[in-house]
């Protein structure tokens, strides 16, 4: 996957895939971790392909603020 510098810059990095999984984890949405080709290191994308995602207006589970 091409990164785009704009979104590299933007995305908080992780230094190892664990480190990113981890935090992956940690969030209430589903993120799945990836290697930039920009940085050479982990950033986490909200977007998981053929799985279950919350549609765009629904009611998340919990409240974040
Ligand atoms: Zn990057």
């Amino acid at each position: 996957m091409r990164t785009r510098l704009s979104i590299c810059k933007k995305k908080q990095s992780y230094r190892s895939g664990e480190e990113a999984l981890a935090a992956a984890q940690r969030a209430d949405i589903p993120l799945r971790p990836y290697r930039c080709d920009r940085c050479r290191l982990f950033h986490l994308t909200s977007r998981t392909k053929g799985k279950l995602v919350l549609r765009r207006g629904a009611r998340p589970p919990k409240t974040v603020f």
